[in-house]
């Protein structure tokens, strides 16, 4: 990367389904705003949705993040990995998986299709999970393929996504 990078924006799922997954998402957002060469620019709220399948294990908690970021995208990803990989640890120590799961949803109008990284994530569009907090945060934004996020938002089944915090 250059020293006259500028400053992308990228936007960030956030995913959890420990037993304290609000805990672990609202601190991967302070991590995320303490990156270097990137700015928090906005997070949604946070949302619980029902695991699917056994019911007897916690909701996810779920958010977006707009970061502003003079990452190139591979070295972001780089960066949401390592942060992964240190809730990773105490994951591997104490509890189940997927203690936190950071997507890399959309990166400027970028099209990406490697092995390691394909943006825009190809499942966002079937996720109320993501769709909903993304329309929250961005409502007037479009796709690289010119979709509208409150509209797809708004076609999605929402059924079990219920906003969890702030609390009302
Ligand atoms: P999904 O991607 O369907 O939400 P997941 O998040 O459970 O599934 P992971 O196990 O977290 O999948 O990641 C598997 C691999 O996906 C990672 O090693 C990563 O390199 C790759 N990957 C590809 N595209 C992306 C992206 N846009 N954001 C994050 N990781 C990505
Ligand atoms: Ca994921
Ligand atoms: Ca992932």
């Amino acid at each position: 990367m250059t020293d006259d990078a500028t400053f992308q924006r990228a936007y960030i799922g956030l995913g959890s389904n420990l037993e304290t997954p609000q805990r672990y998402v609202l601190t991967a957002l302070n991590e995320l705003a303490m990156l270097p060469l990137c700015r928090l620019n906005a997070h949604s709220r946070l949302y619980a949705s029902r695991p699917l399948g056994p019911q007897d294990q916690p909701d996810f908690i779920n958010a977006v993040a707009i970061l502003d970021t003079r990452f190139s995208p591979l070295a972001l990803l780089d960066q949401l990995q390592a942060l992964e990989q240190r809730h990773g640890r105490l994951r591997q120590r104490r509890w189940g998986p997927r203690t936190l799961d950071l997507d890399l949803l959309l990166y400027a109008d970028s099209h990406i299709n490697v092995p390691r990284l394909r943006i825009p994530h190809p499942e966002m569009t079937r996720r109320a999970f993501v769709l909903v907090p993304l329309a929250e945060v961005a409502p007037e934004l479009t796709l690289p393929d010119g979709q509208r996020i409150d509209a797809l938002a708004r076609d999605m089944q929402q059924d079990g996504l219920r906003v969890v915090l702030p609390e009302r």
